[in-house]
């Protein structure tokens, strides 16, 4: 199971609700019905079930596609036994023990076109680099150290038998398993693929996501900004996190603070999508409707997380559709993605997925926290002048400063019960590199 959220923080604490945020200093805030966010990871992952369904296309399309099925080999990769140098084949026994030795060059071995052998001992085949090794041959000598002779070339005694040869299958045998169901596939998969000579694969069918925003406040980009209003700006990165997992997306626009709006918005994306995610409106104050909807038409899971942003946050089902309701704070829209709604959508993806890196850094700031929950700080990582890895925030950390995100390239994870970090200290960064 993937186990990511707050890893390498309090990962290993045993995960008991009535422990979190115990401290006397941090009352204000103490919720004992908070999960930790391992917690929550935890039973998001255990209801996610991959979907079914796949679809076979052509390998140039599969790019951040997941395996539906193991790819198999027909063939040994290289499929021939060949040169990995420009130089002479010869067999080792033409090779001196001491001295020099005269070879006949007797012919030539080009990529592509293969000499017809065999080659006798004490004469040698000149030979390009991937050209495949002639009959009677089984080493080469690279051409920076011969001397060309009149009738040939002269070796002397520093060559070693098998030298410079790639042989046939050394990368992948047939018969091997290239790649494994549950693989995304990246740029180097394209190519081992192609090298096997697979132009189509079996991929799991894309997951349809379906989300919208809730708020009488938010305006359309485009539109005048009333006084009071603000521009809708969740939509937009929820947008640009669910592009980069290679979802099918449904944007369902602006839903208002209203019961009607919100139930009838539910039922539309519950419908047409996999998943639903929703921004906003999962409080409980007076304009929250997204609990009440989501309790009318489905099951509901609501908590709190012990977290930073992104305390609360609604997960469920409304009939085979996710649910996810994220809190309305830009940045918490952000965090919850990452550590909650993402891992799930690669796991109903099909995806096997490996806990992202977590790195120590030196923390160049002073970082202020409450203890009793895992914050997840916006930082900057990088080389400091002695080479070490440091980090800096980036800036105010307030959940609805999207400029500590943009500016960003790892969140600095403190841990539940620390209270602050000090500059100088070591603290714990989770690149973005890892997780977008
Ligand atoms: P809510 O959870 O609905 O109470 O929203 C919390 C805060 O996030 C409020 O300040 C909202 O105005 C803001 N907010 C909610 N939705 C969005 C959105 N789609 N884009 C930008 N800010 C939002
Ligand atoms: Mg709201």
């Amino acid at each position: 199971m993937l186990q990511w959220a707050g890893l390498g923080s309090d990962a290993a604490q045993t995960m008991n609700p009535s422990t979190v945020g115990t401290s006397p200093s941090c009352m204000d805030d103490y919720d004992p019905a908070s999960l930790l966010p391992e917690q929550a990871t935890e039973r998001i992952q255990s209801a996610v079930q991959p979907v079914s369904g796949f679809e076979k296309i052509h390998l140039r399309a599969a790019l951040d596609r997941v395996l539906a099925r193991d790819i198999h080999s027909r063939i040994d990769v290289p499929s021939h036994t060949n040169s990995a140098m420009d130089g002479y084949a010869l067999h080792a026994n033409t090779l001196p023990d001491d001295g020099t030795r005269d070879l006949e060059v007797v012919g030539t071995s080009w990529a592509g076109h293969v000499f017809p052998g065999p080659v006798a001992a004490g004469a040698c085949v000149r030979i390009m680099t991937g050209a495949v090794m002639p009959e009677g041959t089984d080493t080469v000598v690279m051409q920076e150290h011969v001397e060309q002779t009149p009738g040939g070339i002269r070796i002397d005694a520093r060559h070693k038998a098998g030298q410079n040869v790639r042989h046939a299958g050394e990368d992948i045998g047939a018969g091997d398993t290239v790649l494994r169901a549950g693989h995304r596939l990246i740029p180097a998969d394209l190519g081992l693929l192609a090298s096997v000579g697979t132009n189509e694969v079996k991929v799991t069918r894309r997951v349809r996501v379906a989300f919208f925003s809730t708020g009488d406040e938010l305006r359309s980009i485009g539109d005048p900004l009333e006084p009071g209003m603000i521009y809708d700006s969740n939509r937009y990165t929820l947008y640009g996190m669910l592009t980069r997992l290679g979802v099918e997306l449904i944007d369902l626009g602006v839903v208002a603070d209203t019961r009607e709006d919100t139930l009838r918005a539910f039922e539309q994306g519950a419908a047409c999508a996999d998943v639903l995610i929703t921004s906003g409106g999962v409080s409980v104050g007076e304009a929250d409707f997204v609990k009440e909807a989501l309790e009318q038409l489905g099951q509901i899971d609501f908590w709190k997380v012990a977290m930073k942003p992104g305390r609360p946050l609604a997960f469920g089902k409304i009939n085979d559709a996710y649910f996810f309701g994220l809190p309305g704070n830009p940045v918490s829209v952000m965090v919850t993605f990452y550590l909650f709604v993402q891992p799930a959508l690669r796991t109903l993806q099909g995806e096997r997925c490996t806990p992202p890196l977590l790195l120590d850094a030196r923390c160049r700031s002073n970082l202020r926290k409450k203890p009793g929950r895992t914050e997840y700080q916006r930082g900057m990582l990088y080389r400091d002048a002695d080479g070490q890895l440091a980090v800096d925030k980036t800036g105010p950390q307030g959940s609805g400063i999207l400029t500590s995100m943009a500016d960003a390239n790892c969140f600095i994870v403190l841990p539940l019960e620390a209270e602050t970090a000090e500059a100088g200290s070591l603290v714990q960064v989770l690149p973005f590199s890892e997780i977008v």
